[in-house]
């Protein structure tokens, strides 16, 4: 569930994450083949599963979405501290609270998607060394509740990177070479070579669409799929939801319960 290296030499405070969500198992792939071979050179790394019981399932969740869970006792209903994951994110805060930079590994449920990462300007530089062509900000504005919102919060860098679809034959491979190139990235361990920087493209994420009733895809979108202003989303009860402008869309999915979370609507921006 955690390992944690220590060396003899001060230096940053790392966690890296993966199975926040027990069926994303990339992450945890990339555990297995990085742990047994990894030593650090300064400062000390934390390799932790976020959802353990969730991933022993093999399901997104035990009880409920433990990535909502970072937040104060103030702003969580009594059903939501009778969770597994409530108690989960209360161990999980004080290492949060203490990481001077967190990456977070998951992958999506969307049929068709690409990696990227999600992160607000303060990561741009550390983004940019990690194997994606896009990354996304704004979410902490959207819901301030997952474990990147929350080391924001508490003064690092909060880093997620979605590394595709669950299924992807490539997801261990991209959070293979993001976990190493985030650790190369704060000099962590020895490399010789230099890490390459991309040209990458920047999204602001502006709208997250809560569904009041049952809301049905009026199509099946793939990750980042560019929508052009009054393009029909999808239908929540009966009413029509459409695109409010040109843009784009992410993790778009159908949602039967209420107060879901059916899409993210996002602009383009150039970050310079
Ligand atoms: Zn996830």
């Amino acid at each position: 569930m955690i390992q944690i290296f220590t060396s003899n030499k001060p230096g940053p405070n790392l966690v890296v994450m993966a199975g926040v969500h027990g069926d994303e198992s990339c992450g945890l792939e990339a555990f297995a083949d990085i742990l047994h071979t990894l030593s650090i050179t300064k400062g000390v790394v934390t390799f932790v599963i976020g959802n353990p019981k969730a991933v022993a399932r093999h399901k997104r969740v035990f009880n409920t979405n433990l990535n909502r869970m970072f937040r104060t006792d103030l702003l969580l209903n009594d059903n939501e501290k009778r969770t597994y994951e409530y108690v989960r994110s209360r161990e999980l805060m004080p290492m949060l609270a203490e990481a001077d930079a967190l990456l977070d590994i998951h992958s999506t449920a969307t049929p068709e998607s690409t990696p990227f990462v999600i992160c607000e300007s303060s990561a741009y530089e550390c983004a940019q060394v990690l194997p994606v062509q896009t990354v996304l900000s704004g979410i902490d504005a959207l819901h301030p509740t997952g474990t990147d919102a929350f080391v924001n919060q508490t003064g690092g860098l909060g880093i997620c990177i979605e590394c595709g679809n669950h299924n992807d034959v490539f997801g261990k491979d991209i959070a293979t070479e993001a976990i190493m190139n985030f650790l190369h990235f704060f000099g962590v361990i020895d490399r010789e070579a230099q890490l390459q920087k991309r040209v990458q493209s920047h999204l602001q994420a502006e709208w997250l669409y809560t569904n009041k009733n049952t809301f049905t895809l009026s199509k099946q979108f793939s990750e980042f799929e560019k929508v052009t202003k009054g393009t029909r989303i999808g239908v929540d009860g009966t009413e029509l939801i459409v695109a409010p402008y040109d843009g784009y869309i992410v993790f778009p999915q159908s949602v039967t319960a209420p107060n879901g979370e059916a899409f993210v609507y996002c602009r383009e921006f150039s970050k310079s």
